[in-house]
């Protein structure tokens, strides 16, 4: 389809149209586009840009990462649909394994998203077929299957639209975990150590430019990030949003 570029809402129409294709392609699942909307309607909220809590995640999110001993991304249908370009070249920057970590598991959506990572670039792609041996304690096996070098003996774990049980069940294993979901008060952006609510299309590219000022030393050495307060604030932002929607109604 061809979406003017002068739309108000150009930059979430053309989103829209790559999870059509990707859901005909068989990389995105029916749900994962339920859940599509469901993050649309948090960036209403936002503004439909990064806030500077957002901002600050990412940096948070950059230095963990960096100093992680093996961090891994955990990839679904949606991250790999929206951002496969920018989740290679966070790989290979950080560096950090991929690992394709799915909610409705099937050996073809594996196969596939597999296969759209090493079109862009992607070298070893983790958590297909008989690569997930091993299971995360509490859930049952088709959610909890994920691979022995990969999730299983991960330090730090960037999860990005997960859902809560499995963000809390990697969280009981132990591990730290980082969490891209726009919704604030979802249970895993609750649960998270590092939680940025934001949409993972802005993410992405920033958090590689923050991962590339970390490696320069550019990134400040006293940066303090506190996740609970971040949380608390992007709360206090949408409702401020919200706010002055309801104010503009009454003067008009
Ligand atoms: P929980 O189980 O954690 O309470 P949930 O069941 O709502 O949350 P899921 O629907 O399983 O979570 O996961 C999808 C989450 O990802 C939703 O919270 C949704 O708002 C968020 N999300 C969807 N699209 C995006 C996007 N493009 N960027 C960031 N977050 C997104
Ligand atoms: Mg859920």
């Amino acid at each position: 389809m061809d979406i003017p570029k002068n739309h108000p809402r150009y930059e979430s129409l053309i989103l829209r149209e790559k999870v059509k294709e990707c859901l005909k392609q068989g990389i995105l699942s029916e749900v994962g586009v339920a859940a599509h909307g469901r993050g649309e309607a948090f960036d209403y909220l936002l503004g439909e840009k990064t806030s500077l809590e957002a901002k600050r995640s990412i940096k948070a999110a950059a230095i963990m990462l960096c100093e992680a001993k093996n961090p891994v991304i955990s990839v679904n249908g949606n991250t790999a649909c929206l951002v496969p370009k920018e989740v290679v070249e966070l790989s290979k920057i950080v560096p950090l394994k991929i690992e394709i970590n799915l909610f409705y598991r099937t050996k073809e959506r594996e196969e596939k998203i597999k296969e759209r990572l090493e079109n862009h670039g992607a070298l070893d792609v983790l958590g297909v077929g008989e690569s997930a041996s091993e299971n995360i304690p509490g859930l049952e096996s088709m959610r909890g299957r994920v691979s022995k070098e990969g999730i299983f003996s991960s330090d730090v774990i960037i999860v990005p639209l997960e859902d809560g049980d499995r963000a809390l069940a990697l969280k009981n294993m132990g591990k730290k975990i980082i969490t891209v979901d726009i919704n604030p008060i979802s249970r895993t952006s609750m649960c998270s150590d590092i939680s940025i609510a934001d949409n993972i299309v802005r993410v992405m590219p920033a958090l590689i430019e923050e991962v590339k000022k970390f490696k320069s030393r550019e990134t400040e050495k006293d940066f303090k990030f506190d996740n609970n307060e971040n949380i608390k604030k992007t709360i206090e932002l949408m409702r401020s949003n919200l706010l002055d929607y309801q104010k503009n109604i009454k003067e008009r």
